[in-house]
């Protein structure tokens, strides 16, 4: 894989693999959906906000997390909220900001859903996924280099995060937040990846 027409041949090997792979686990949430009379936007929404921490449940970062437009995700969280599965709080510091919550039907949809069977029936044959998982986060990170999104990592990893010190909880210095084991936990817009250390 020397030549241009190497790398072009290997990089649209790997987009077909990877291509495949979506659509394969898309199809099957396309059909959970649909059992709820949801979209697959509409049950991904669901996720998203299962996943995310308290700081990032906003429509714009969900518009970010899956490339498409605010206008776009506002349609989604509205019909949402109009199902109950979400339900929509004002920011206590700004009150342009909205924030998503899940309700407790969202929240037991989005549990039930994810990670679709066919992934859980993959692991009760006990096939071994550690390292493909972890070439995954590394060719994730690096892909997310190059097309220059946020990363939406969460706080161990990220240059804003300062760990617990002198018996005083983690902090964040974006939001200027105290963060609890739930912050932590939960993927962020405002992430930015720890420069690697220097050796
Ligand atoms: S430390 Fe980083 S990831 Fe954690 S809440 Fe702050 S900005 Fe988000």
């Amino acid at each position: 894989m020397s030549s241009p027409a190497g790398y072009f041949a290997e990089s649209l090997r790997l987009y077909n693999q990877l291509d495949r792979i979506a659509t394969l686990l898309r199809s099957e949430l396309r059909d959970t959906a649909s059992r709820h009379k949801l979209t697959l936007a509409q049950l991904q929404a669901l996720h998203y906000l299962l996943e995310c921490n308290r700081f990032s449940d906003t429509p714009l970062a969900l518009a970010e997390f899956y490339g498409t437009t605010k206008g776009t995700m506002s349609a989604t969280v509205s019909v949402l909220e109009e199902k109950g599965m979400i339900e929509k709080v004002g920011d206590e510091r700004d009150g342009r900001v909205v924030h998503c919550r899940l309700t407790e039907a969202g929240r037991a949809l989005a549990i039930q859903s994810f990670p679709p069977i066919s992934l859980q029936r993959l692991m009760i044959q006990r096939v071994d996924t550690s390292a493909l998982r972890r070439e995954l986060d590394q060719f994730t990170d690096r892909l997310q280099q190059k097309t220059r999104l946020r990363s939406f990592g969460t706080c161990t990893s990220c240059r804003f995060f300062q760990p617990s010190e002198s018996g005083q909880p983690p902090q964040c210095s974006v939001f200027d937040a105290t963060l609890n084991d739930e912050d932590q936990a939960g993927i962020c817009r405002e992430h930015s990846p720890r420069p690697a250390k220097k050796r």
